[in-house]
């Protein structure tokens, strides 16, 4: 009997396409994402993408790309990886420009998110820094706000996990009120959506 090859391949394809989502939706907190999908011994992500952009498996080629770039450049240009995890030049200056692309904006993103709202709520803490008139002293604390986020990223980037105050600034949040972090969290909720959005124009997969 004959491997019906196309049903075999579909039924691959269902899998994968759980894993490295097409619609910002299958990025649900919740859901199983990347290279842990797969059965046995966890591929390396530039393995995951190899095969992606060998099969033409088009549709999850924006998530595999975010799945290898986000480690951060020690991680694409890995030498000591097996061959199959190897990146050809023309993958990696894509997966490259890429990261470069995503690093720049979590920054541009982070930082506005922090100080670009001051005030758009009222603090549930009187000792609250977002609270104390606008100086010198206050830009601090948010700035430290802001160097913790992207400092969680290394070299990589982390623009589309759900934002956690909490683990990067520790249970006491650096002195902000819970009305503060909640809307920091929330207001992440569309630098990740919009950076879902980017995905396939910054890793050259449109038109
Ligand atoms: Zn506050």
């Amino acid at each position: 009997m004959k491997y019906e090859m196309p049903a075999v391949r579909s039924r691959i394809l269902d899998a994968v396409h759980d894993a490295y989502p097409d619609a910002f939706e299958g990025l649900a907190p919740s859901k199983q994402i990347g290279e842990e999908v797969f059965t046995g011994p966890t591929p390396h992500p530039n393995e995951v993408l190899n095969l992606f952009v060998q099969q033409k498996v088009t549709s999850a080629l924006p998530m595999a790309y975010y799945m290898a770039a986000r480690r951060g450049l020690d991680s694409l240009m890995d030498m000591r990886l097996q061959a199959g995890a190897r990146l050809s030049p023309e993958i990696l200056r894509v997966a490259i420009k890429g990261l470069l692309a995503l690093h720049k904006m979590e920054l541009k993103e982070t930082h506005h998110l922090i100080f670009g709202s001051q005030a758009s709520w009222s603090c549930s803490r009187s000792n609250c820094p977002s609270r104390t008139t606008t100086g010198p002293r206050v830009s601090e604390a948010h700035q430290k706000v802001v160097d913790r986020i992207t400092d969680s990223s290394h070299s990589g980037t982390k623009i589309l996990q759900v934002l956690s105050l909490k683990e990067v600034c520790g249970g006491d949040y650096l002195g902000f009120c819970e009305s503060c972090v909640e809307g920091w969290e929330v207001g992440h909720a569309d630098v990740r959506k919009n950076a879902w959005g980017m995905l396939p124009g910054i890793f050259g997969l449109k038109g």
